[in-house]
C-alpha cells in the first residue's frame, strides 16, 4: 500500500543502507547511488535513476518513495531574498528563506510548525506550537530550495526559521547528518548552524553526537531581563547556558559560539547592557551578532536606533568582544529574522508556565 512506503528523503546513510539490505537484499553501494540521485541530482522519481536496473527500480517503488513538501507560495524580495511557504499537511504551513550574498547563499530552515518557546519579541511565538517536523520535512526544505534555485548555490544552512530545533532533537540531528554527508549536501560543519533559545541538556547531548556550528539566542545580559524576553531562561538561566556553550566548544574543538542579540529600543540596548555582556563573554570563544529587531503586527517592541546599535557594538569591541551587526534582509516580504509566520492551525498554545489551548481561531492567512 502506498501509505506504507518508506520516505527515503532524509534517511541518514547508515539507515538507508540498512533499509536496502533488509527490504531489497541490496548491497550498501545501492544506498550510495540512491543518495547521489536524491541529493546531487534532485531526483524524486525512481524511474529517472537510469544506472539502477529496471528490476531494482520497480522493487524500490513498491517499498519506498521520495516525498517532498509542496510549495504553496513564493515571494521574492527586492534584495533577492526568497521566501517559500510550504504545505506540511492539509492545514499546516511553514516558511523557508533563501538569502543570497556575494560570497555565499544561506538557506534558513524551519524545524517545527509554530514554536512553544514563547519569546516575547518573535512572531512565530504568537502562533503557538503545533508539531515537530519530520526528518523528511526538514531535509525536504533543502531539496526544494535546491530545485527552485537552479544556478544559485546553497553554501550554508541555518536553523533560524520557525521552531526550536533542540526541542525537535530526534529529527533535527538525522537531518543535519544528511546536510554534512558527502553524498548528501556535503556541507562542512562550519556551514551548518543550529540556533537555539537555550535548551541546556540538549546542548550537552549535541556536543557528543553531531558536530555543527552553534548559535544561541541570548538577547539579554542578566537573568531578570532574559526571563522576560526568553522564558526558557527561568528553567535554564544564563550561567548554566554559558557553561553548556563553553563545554560544546571544548568537546567539538569548535571556534566559537555565535550569540544572537536582538536590539530592542529601550529594553536591552543600553550601554550598561553592553558592558554586562562584555563581562560575560570576554576571553571566551564567543562572537556576538546584533540583530536589529524586525517588527510584526501586534508587537509592543521597536527597533533600536542605528546610533544605539553602533554604540552597543563599539562598547563590546572596545571591551575585547567581537560584535557584528546583522544586515536585515527580506523584510519587505516578511522574511527577516523573527517575521516567519507560516500557517499554524489546530494549535495547542503551549506557554511555558501556563497552558492554554486554542483550536478554534481562524488560521493565519497565507501571505
Ligand atoms: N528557536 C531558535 C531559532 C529561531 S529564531 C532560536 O531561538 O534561536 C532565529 C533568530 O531570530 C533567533 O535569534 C531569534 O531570537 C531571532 N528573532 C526572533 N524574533 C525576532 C525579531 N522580531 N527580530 C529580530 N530577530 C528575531
Amino acid at each position: 500500500m502506498a501509505g506504507e512506503r518508506v520516505n527515503l528523503l532524509g534517511l541518514p546513510r547508515a539507515e538507508l543502507e540498512a533499509f536496502v539490505a533488509a527490504r531489497l537484499g541490496a548491497k550498501p553501494f545501492r544506498a550510495r547511488q540512491l543518495m547521489k540521485w536524491i541529493y546531487r541530482r534532485g531526483a524524486a522519481d525512481f524511474s529517472s535513476m537510469t544506472d539502477l536496473s529496471q528490476d531494482f527500480r520497480s522493487q524500490l517503488s513498491e517499498v519506498a518513495r521520495i516525498a517532498v513538501p509542496e510549495i504553496v507560495a513564493e515571494q521574492v524580495s527586492s534584495d533577492g531574498t526568497r521566501k517559500w511557504m510550504l504545505r506540511m499537511d492539509e492545514v499546516q504551513g511553514i516558511e523557508t528563506v533563501y538569502i543570497p550574498e556575494p560570497d555565499r547563499g544561506t538557506l534558513c530552515i524551519s524545524s517545527q510548525v509554530g514554536c512553544a518557546m514563547d519569546c516575547s519579541f518573535c512572531s512565530t511565538a504568537q502562533q503557538g506550537f503545533n508539531r515537530n517536523l519530520s526528518v523528511a520535512e526538514i531535509v525536504g526544505q533543502v531539496w526544494l530550495a535546491h530545485r527552485e534555485l537552479a544556478e544559485a548555490r546553497i553554501t550554508n544552512i541555518v536553523f533560524m526559521g520557525m521552531g526550536e530545533p533542540l526541542a525537535n532533537y530526534r529529527n533535527v540531528v538525522p537531518a543535519m547528518r544528511t546536510f554534512l554527508d558527502d553524498l548528501g549536501y556535503d556541507l562542512s560543519r562550519r556551514r551548518v548552524t543550529l540556533s537555539t533559545s537555550g535548551l541546556v541538556p540538549q546542548i550537552y547531548k549535541l556536543a557528543e553526537e553531531c558536530n555543527v556550528a552553534l548559535a544561541v539566542s541570548l538577547h539579554a545580559p542578566n537573568d531578570e531581563l532574559r526571563n522576560e524576553l526568553v522564558p526558557i531562561n527561568r528553567k535554564h538561566p544564563i550561567g548554566e547556558l554559558l557553561a553548556a556553550c563553553w563545554h560544546y566548544i571544548d568537546a567539538q574543538n569548535g571556534r566559537s559560539v555565535t550569540f544572537e542579540y536582538v536590539m530592542l529600543d529601550g529594553v536591552n540596548d543600553k550601554p550598561e547592557h553592553a558592558r554586562q555582556l562584555a563581562r560575560l563573554l570576554k576571553g571566551r570563544p564567543a562572537k556576538l551578532n546584533l540583530i536589529p529587531f524586525n517588527a510584526f503586527p501586534g508587537t509592543r517592541y521597536r527597533r533600536s536606533s542605528a546610533a544605539a546599535i553602533l554604540k552597543f557594538r563599539d562598547i563590546l569591541n572596545d571591551h575585547g568582544v567581537i560584535a557584528t551587526i546583522r544586515r536585515t534582509r527580506g523584510d519587505d516580504i516578511d522574511a527577516a529574522c523573527g517575521q516567519l509566520a507560516g500557517r499554524v492551525t489546530d494549535r495547542t498554545l503551549v506557554r511555558l508556565g501556563t497552558r492554554l489551548t486554542s483550536t478554534s481561531r481562524a488560521p493565519a492567512e497565507i501571505r
